[in-house]
């Protein structure tokens, strides 16, 4: 018989499950996705996207300028008036089901191409964005013949052609959330990628021709902060959806200021985590943990402020101390991978940038002992201990692997400080105490608050922000309402 008992204190060797790609195949160089076609930009320009785990070159992708997005929106502005608004809803519904089916069925697919040209965890791409990205699908082809039942005696109409941006943090998540709810409504959409993440806007470019959708529906054009900036300012677009900085978000508001076009802005965050000392301190440590350090923290609600009760400050940054430690940072196809790479050169520089405000501050911390890969872009696990208010990692976002921790003595002074941010779009308490949860969510002002858990993402919910996070809601049947012309217009 085979003696099955583990040896204690031997040292085992790692070893590594690397994901393969052979089922993801990536052209040389890509079009814009244009009435149902690939086809060559106007002028001509094009623009490389790599992997940022190993700098690698993956494809040529073309920058779409005005006289492009006047095709896209003239494509979609025709499917809107002469196909897709006039179909029966039921009809509809069958091709987005089509979709997210066709998304299931694919799905290892898209999950590497994600992490090749993200650099985001294949655990995550493959368990949380993908799956999430069909599941979005799933729910809004439900609704898409049930508006009136979503908005009894309303009778609801498509709002026509949207505009639609978004950014490199979940590409395919960050899309159905877009062009699910849209289409549901029955409007037709041009849907602007980032620039360092194009690759399966593109791949569900071709997913949308092999469900049979109509030429126009969908349009996918590729370029960066001008191709952006062209769509906002189309006169043909109806209603502009933006998920990015709030930079941005704001210049977009100023410059649809007195257009008519409506807006939904989805942006930045500094979400406070709070922990009690009445907690479940290891799977608090373990949703502290996930709510900073889940997508390398390029989350718009990550947990990335750490507020703990400071009767257990000590105890509970010495559990996080450790844990730290047994994160593996590196390659995000290897399927043990928890933290991949810095989704750009640019972004590491960002991160860089505001954690030395922090040294330069006096601020304590520490890192995670990991080794980084030579090649690529990386930042180690890094914590923050006993920062103050008004040091600029407590108030601004980072974006990236770093985690700001601050201690509090009383639930009043907790949500003092977690509301001290311009931004509201997330928070999460830890406590036993169910009163507790319900007293501090009613204060918290955020437009998600977690309970017990942290970065719970489901297509039913609505998500968004508060103040200088945004306005408008994706997600639920509240999801519905910027896609819909009624009372609320
Ligand atoms: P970003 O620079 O604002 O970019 C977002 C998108 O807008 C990209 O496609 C970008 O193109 C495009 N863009 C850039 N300048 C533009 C302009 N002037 N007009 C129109 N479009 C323009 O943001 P990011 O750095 O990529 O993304 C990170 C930010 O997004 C963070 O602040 C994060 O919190 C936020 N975010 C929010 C949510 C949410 O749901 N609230 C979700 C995810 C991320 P390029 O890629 O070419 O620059
Ligand atoms: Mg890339």
């Amino acid at each position: 018989m085979t003696d099955h008992t583990i040896e204690k204190g031997i040292e085992w060797e790692y070893a590594p499950s690397i994901q393969d790609t052979e089922m993801v195949s990536i052209a040389e160089t890509y079009g814009l996705f244009i009435n149902g076609a690939f086809v060559d930009p106007g002028e001509g320009e094009t623009f490389a996207t790599i992997n940022p785990a190993t700098e690698e070159h993956l494809a040529l992708v073309s920058a779409a300028g005005s006289a492009d997005i006047d095709l896209a929106v003239t494509a979609a502005r025709n499917a809107f008036e002469n196909v897709w608004g006039p179909m029966k809803p039921s009809e509809r519904a069958k091709y987005l089901y089509r979709i997210a089916r066709l998304l299931q069925e694919r799905a290892r697919e898209f999950a590497v191409l994600e992490t090749l040209d993200g650099g985001k965890p294949i655990k995550e791409s493959r368990d949380i964005d993908i799956p999430l990205v069909a599941a979005y699908f799933f729910y809004y082809a439900g609704w898409a013949d049930k508006l009136d039942y979503a908005f009894p005696g309303i009778e609801p109409k498509p709002v026509g052609v949207a505009g639609q941006i978004i950014p490199w943090n979940f590409p395919m998540l960050m899309l159905a959330w877009k062009i699910a709810p849209a289409l549901a409504a029955g409007n037709t959409v041009v849907l602007k990628p980032a620039e360092t993440t194009p690759l399966t806007a593109l791949l569900f470019a071709q997913l949308c021709n092999e469900a049979g959708l109509p030429d126009g529906v969908v349009n996918i054009v590729t370029g960066d902060g001008r191709t952006g900036a062209a769509i906002v300012d189309h006169p043909g677009i109806d209603k502009i959806a933006f998920t990015g900085s709030t930079g941005v978000g704001k210049s977009i508001r100023r410059a649809l200021a007195g257009t008519g076009k409506k807006l939904t802005l989805e942006l930045g965050g500094k979400g406070a985590h709070i922990v009690f000392d009445d907690a479940p301190l290891d799977q608090a440590i373990e949703g502290v943990i996930n709510g900073i350090f889940f997508n390398q923290g390029h989350v718009c609600c990550a947990g990335s402020r750490l507020f703990v009760q400071e009767s257990i400050r000590d105890e509970f940054l010495d559990k996080l101390r450790s844990r730290l430690d047994t994160l593996r940072v590196g390659n995000p196809l290897d399927k043990n991978t928890d933290v991949g790479a810095i989704n750009s050169a640019a972004q590491l520089q960002r991160i860089e940038a505001l954690v030395t405000t922090g040294r330069d501050a006096g601020v304590d911390m520490f890192q995670s002992s990991c080794e980084l890969p030579a090649k690529g872009f990386w930042y180690a696990p890094t914590v923050f201990t006993d920062v103050s208010q008004s040091h600029r990692i407590a108030q601004e976002e980072i974006f990236g692997p770093v985690l700001a921790t601050m201690t509090f003595r009383t639930p009043d002074e907790a949500i003092e400080k977690a509301n001290n941010t311009p931004y509201g779009l997330s928070a999460g308490v830890w406590t036993t105490k169910g009163s507790r949860i319900l007293w501090m969510a009613d204060r918290l002002r955020a437009g998600v608050v977690w309970a017990n858990t942290f970065n719970k993402f489901d297509p039913t919910s609505p998500f968004g922000g508060y103040k200088e996070s945004g306005f408008g809601r994706e997600g639920g049947r509240h999801g519905l309402l910027p896609y819909l012309e009624g009372p609320w217009s």
